[in-house]
């Protein structure tokens, strides 16, 4: 039974096997090799490869190629590279962080909020990020089953629910065969108006945005909602650059959600970056979660005041639309929780100004 999504068997490829699977199998699966590649000295340190045990390493080329060579620093390393502090425990940090168990209403079926359900399709992703909060989901136990029937029958009984939404694992690490059968029998539900997919795949795996996949994405009776993750506005960057035009040119509304991490992005400049990268790609943003506390991720943790801050320092630099909404996940919450930032203290008015301000208001 698998209990993580690195214990996911890979398929073996073969001529049919489309481009992006082959380039799946090919990714780096050995946090040694992935220092080597970087001209990084491959010494781990002594947890590294503890931790790599526990949720084994995988990146794809594409990601890497994105990296900056030398630099033991550098923000999509950190993302993926196994590290010591994983193997701390630190209290507070846990193995279901936001739930997911309690939340549980058919195999594979997470029903939280209302009108919108969540389907774990898969435990598989093409990249294995240190900071994720379902390193250690019993995906084995938990995902949907495969003829995806027990979810299906209960979308169908429950018809106060609009959307459904894919995640996993990543879903686009399914073939477009099973997911394109999927919506089309998500369709016949009638009370369903919208799909939402959950993905980092067009961002860390580009060669997944292919023709099998805009074959179906975008068409049919549902809405499609693409929830991208990057991080970084590096990962914006080529070749994710071309998928991503490829998915803006179907009819797929795409948005972006991030999680605030140290040494990734917690600072204003490089979130202000990521919110003009992915804008500049078609992209807006969504959510900038606070890291769910699942263990082996807390030297990721960037403390709620400090959260408050960088989130005052984005509304002061730029336009609204491209302010993603600070959140959190909590347990039992009827959604997710806003962080209220330091600019929702009530400010000193200056009257001078709230005067010249009504100057221009319309009566
Ligand atoms: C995050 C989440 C959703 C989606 O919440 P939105 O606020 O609509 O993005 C839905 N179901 C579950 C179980 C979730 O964890
Ligand atoms: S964060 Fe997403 S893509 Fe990364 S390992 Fe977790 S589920 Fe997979």
């Amino acid at each position: 039974m698998s209990t993580n999504p690195s214990m996911i068997p890979r398929p073996p490829p073969s001529a049919q096997t489309p481009a992006w699977q082959r380039a799946l199998a090919q990714a780096i699966t050995d946090p040694l090799e992935l220092l080597r590649r970087l001209d990084l000295p491959p010494e781990p340190g002594p947890g590294t490869l503890q931790a790599h045990r526990g949720f084994r390493t995988l990146v794809p080329e594409s990601y890497l190629a994105r990296m900056r060579r030398g630099d033991p620093r550098d923000p999509l390393l950190l993302q993926v590279l196994p590290q010591n502090a994983e193997v701390i425990e630190r209290p507070g940090f846990l193995a279901d962080p936001v739930g997911d168990r309690g939340a549980l209403a058919a195999p594979g079926l997470l029903h939280k909020y209302a009108g919108r359900v969540l389907l774990v399709t898969t435990g598989a992703c093409a990249i294995h990020c240190r900071y994720c909060f379902r390193r250690e989901f019993p995906y084995g136990e938990l995902q949907a089953s495969r003829d995806w029937d027990d979810a299906l029958t209960y979308i169908r009984a429950h018809t106060g629910i609009t959307e459904v939404i894919l995640s996993g694992g990543d879903p686009l690490a399914l073939p477009d065969r099973r997911l394109a059968d999927l919506v089309r029998r998500l369709e016949t539900i009638d009370h369903l108006r919208r799909l939402r997919i959950h993905t980092r795949l067009p961002v860390v795996l580009p060669e997944r945005v292919d023709a099998g996949l805009l074959a179906w994405l975008g068409t049919g009776r549902l809405a499609h909602v693409l929830v991208l993750h990057a991080n970084h506005p590096r990962e914006f960057e080529a070749p994710a650059g071309a998928a991503l035009a490829k998915l803006r040119a179907s009819e797929v509304t795409l948005l972006n959600q991030a999680v605030l991490l140290a040494g990734v992005n917690d600072d204003p400049d490089t979130l202000c970056e990521l919110q003009q990268a992915g804008f500049a790609a078609g992209v807006l943003p969504y959510y900038l979660h606070l890291l769910d506390r699942a263990r082996g991720t807390g030297h990721f943790e960037v403390d709620e005041r400090r959260a408050r801050a960088l989130h005052a320092m984005l509304r002061e630099r730029l336009p609204g639309y491209l302010v993603p909404r600070l959140v959190r996940e909590i347990a039992g919450a009827p959604s997710k929780v806003p962080v209220p930032d330091d600019r929702d203290k009530p400010a000193g008015i200056d009257p001078a100004r709230v005067g010249k301000a009504r100057a221009f208001s319309i009566r």
